[in-house]
């Protein structure tokens, strides 16, 4: 039996009293709910300060990237076993905003993947299609090719204890989420694309919504049968907002 996750996303937001005010504004919200698993993923500069805030709380702690080296000389990056370190239990890659802004590629993506596996991590596979290749109809072609990266390297076992974002780029940030419908159909698709590979797997694999998910449109997205929660961005900032959500599903 699957249970829904919903992550709030925090991407490039935040400061020393913004971390302790919203974690402690979300405490309070979701004391007593049950039934979903909760996380908020702020910037890596955070998570230590996010963890202690979080402490005895239900809430996990997630990050939003990670670096494919385990140490030494690269400048600038996080390994998987420090994010294991400062209390990371769930990590992001493949975001869209990676793979524009930092060109990152499936194969790239799939080697994150690997070294998240590797240090006990749960990665959270963001894969969608550009509003260009959804009017093309490249919706499905996109995703497996993304899905495959992984599959291809790491057979479908590696998404035993992982988790799936779909988040299709045109609606992220955009105010205008996919429809209940449209998004079913591609979580229908992501999952039975794995199940090609296994069955068992796909059907417990988590697969999250991703893109304008606030709380007046989560409790629709997530009377769909394969919608298992939702990634969520700009309404992750808002604690009223992200208990809505975490409450609808
Ligand atoms: P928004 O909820 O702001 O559209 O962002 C979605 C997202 O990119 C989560 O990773």
């Amino acid at each position: 039996m699957r249970h829904p996750l919903v992550m709030g996303n925090w991407k490039l937001n935040g400061s020393t009293l913004m971390v302790n005010e919203l974690i402690l504004a979300l405490r309070k919200e979701l004391s007593g709910v049950t039934g979903c698993g909760v996380a908020i993923a702020p910037p890596a500069i955070y998570l230590d300060q996010a963890k202690h805030a979080l402490a005895g709380s239900r809430i996990d702690l997630g990050a939003q990237n990670v670096d494919v080296n385990l140490s030494g000389a690269f400048t600038g990056e996080a390994s998987a076993d420090m994010l294991k370190d400062v209390g990371a239990k769930y990590i992001i890659i493949g975001h869209s905003e990676r793979r524009t802004y930092h060109s990152e590629s499936d194969e790239f993506i799939a080697k994150k993947f690997s070294v998240l596996k590797d240090a006990g991590l749960i990665p959270v596979l963001c894969i969608g299609e550009s509003e260009a290749e959804n009017e093309a109809g490249e919706t499905k072609s996109v995703c497996a090719r993304q899905l495959d990266a992984v599959l291809n390297t790491l057979g479908a076992a590696a998404f035993e204890n992982a988790v799936i974002a779909y988040e299709p780029i045109w609606a992220i940030g955009t105010g205008k989420s996919a429809t209940p419908a449209q998004a079913q159909a591609v979580h229908k698709f992501i999952r039975e694309h794995i199940a090609k590979q296994d069955a068992e797997v796909a059907k417990q694999v988590i697969i999250q919504y991703g893109g304008s998910v606030n709380a007046a449109n989560a409790a629709e997205l997530f009377t769909q049968p394969d919608i298992d929660g939702a990634l969520v961005g700009g309404a992750s900032l808002k604690a009223d907002a992200f208990a809505v959500i975490v409450k609808a599903a």
